[in-house]
């Protein structure tokens, strides 16, 4: 039987894994008005071709819905891409040389600004002014570390800041010295708050640039749909109206409003005010982003039992609870029932538990509801909550890209744990096998936004730039299959966006968001999972990015 109208695209001859509910496999679908009209076997789909069909023959290249990002921060990794960018370079040498051409590319801006190097290029981790002067003497340079726990400024910097061997260390961080006494350069925690302050300000152009660059960034990693981690409304909602309200925003976007933990429960009304106010286009802030704790590594994350020292006797500290138990207790059941959703930050089992109480609280005061929980990050798990995420309802929302040997796990974490708590970490196979929904997510600034070089570390638990050297897997007991990881980055991020009736699987009447990617994904003679490059995205049919060999 012939459809009475032609496809508008017709993709045909590879590999699709649809992520239908039994994840069946197809090898062409028909696309029309945006939506997905047929999907089948060549012959099946072939009828949709007429004389206005884009047909894209696949030979082979494979195609999975576009992927979604449950929890990243496109703002924040634009900006480090409009600025002088270094999060994937290494070392001192290849630093130098990308300021030193951001400099002379840029000669009108005031302050040379940007980041993403790593402590382990520098001898103890503490970078040098000196290096920098060399580059840039006469501008200022202020560089965040990747971490963003540190920065690393030139003399200039430190001038123009008033920063000398007298100045007093704040409270809440350090100038690095040199044995003078004179500040060295690096500059650590809360102090670099003290020279930040005479950066220029962000503008909203360049707020709204650096969406547009991410967007397009994301859009070629195959990402059609994210949920935004942190949006506050100088910042990241600026941008996200700008773009929404000329329709350039082509992601299908969540926001997940910032809760200021210096207030209470006072912010909620402020909280639905702009969840009405500015839901525009693709655009829907109905999350709202509830940061329970710090990062291990500086012993802020929160922990059941006190981390131990180096010589691993147990210290008298547990990390602090970011939001008051007693406050987030009189938020959670408020927030739920005005159908918000809470998305934590969860890192230490404390932070865990913590999260996980305060949705049984609100499911006590209001019943079951359909707000779809998540806790992110989600390091250390004690094993008594794996169960409670099913039982809660509460999404386990994983980045991947962190389960593995590396030094910052080895020698800032591993240790300071003790075994028993570190065998805790990153348990994605068990939350699965305790029946717990999953989506990943990258938090890129922090880690690379690849869902493909994410989803390596998960079913592999090593680095993908560790491949072929001898580290072992990270609690390998704990590596989930492929299809799993997919379903994560598919219909597990679709459902906590609560979109998965419109994207996340390929199925008839659902939106057309795909995902083409350059290799069968499945076929493990074809190179590592991470080595796969996307060569198209759509998004509600059209083509968001595209390789120019796409028709080849
Ligand atoms: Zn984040």
């Amino acid at each position: 039987m012939t459809p009475d109208k032609p496809a508008d695209l017709v993709l045909t001859g590879g590999p699709i894994a649809t992520m239908d509910a039994v994840r069946s496999w197809a090898t062409a679908l028909a696309v029309r008005g945006g939506r997905i009209v047929a999907v089948g076997p060549d012959a099946a789909v072939a009828a949709h071709i007429g004389q206005t069909t884009r047909v894209i023959e696949l030979r082979g290249r494979m195609v999975t819905p576009g992927f979604g990002d449950a929890h990243v921060h496109p703002v924040h990794g634009g900006l480090a891409r409009l600025r002088c960018e270094l999060h994937e370079s290494r070392g001192l040498d290849t630093y130098l040389e990308i300021v030193e051409a951001y400099a002379r590319a840029n000669p009108d801006v005031a302050w040379i600004h940007g980041g993403g190097w790593s402590m382990d290029d520098f001898p103890g981790g503490v970078p040098s002014r000196r290096d920098l002067d060399r580059v840039s003497p006469d501008r200022p340079v202020f560089l965040a570390s990747r971490d963003g726990h540190s920065a690393w400024v030139n003399t200039k910097a430190l001038e123009i800041a008033g920063i000398t061997a007298r100045t007093v260390d704040p409270v809440d961080g350090r100038f690095d010295r040199e044995s003078d006494g004179s500040p060295g350069g690096g500059v650590q925690e809360g102090a670099q708050s003290i020279i930040e302050q005479f950066l220029p300000d962000t503008t909203a152009e360049e707020l709204e640039a650096a969406l547009a660059l991410a967007q397009t960034y994301l859009h070629s990693l195959g990402i059609t749909t994210w949920q935004d981690a942190i949006v506050r409304p100088e910042e990241e909602e600026r941008a996200y109206l700008a773009l929404a309200g000329r329709d350039e925003l082509t992601a299908k976007v969540v926001g997940a409003l910032w809760w200021e933990r210096d207030r209470g429960v006072e912010q909620i009304d402020e909280l639905v005010d702009r969840r009405a106010a500015t839901a525009i286009g693709r655009y829907r802030p109905t999350s709202v982003k509830l940061m329970m704790d710090g990062v291990l590594e500086n012993f802020t994350g929160t922990m059941l039992e006190p981390y131990l020292d180096a010589s691993g006797k147990a210290t008298g500290n547990r990390g602090i609870s970011m939001i008051e138990p007693s406050v987030l207790g009189a938020a959670l059941p408020r927030l739920d029932a005005l159908g918000f959703q809470a998305h934590f930050h969860a890192i230490g089992d404390r932070a865990v538990r913590e999260s996980l109480d305060a949705v049984a609280a609100a499911r006590r005061a209001n019943g079951p509801s359909d707000t779809r929980p998540h806790i992110s990050h989600i390091q250390v798990i004690h094993p008594d909550d794996i169960g409670r995420f099913r039982e809660l309802g509460v999404v386990a929302n994983a980045q991947p890209y962190w389960a593995a040997h590396e030094d910052q796990m080895d020698h800032l974490t591993i240790p300071f744990l003790g075994p028993e708590r570190a065998s805790w970490q990153y348990p994605f196979r068990s939350l699965l096998d305790a029946g717990a929904m999953l989506a990943m997510g990258s938090d890129w600034s922090v880690s690379t936004p690849d869902p493909l070089a994410e989803m390596e570390l998960a079913v592999n638990r090593v680095a993908d730039y560790d491949r072929g050297r001898p580290r072992p897997a990270f609690l390998p007991e704990q590596r989930i299959g492929l299809l799993d990881a997919l379903a994560a980055f598919t219909m597990g991020t679709a459902y906590v966006n609560h979109q998965e009736q419109d994207t996340g699987s390929i199925e008839v009447g659902k939106a057309a968001d795909l995902a083409v990617l350059d290799r069968d994904l499945f076929d493990r003679t074809a190179g590592a999972i991470g080595e796969t490059r996307c060569v198209a995205t759509f998004v509600d049919g059209v083509a968001v990015y595209e390789d120019a060999a796409l028709d080849g």
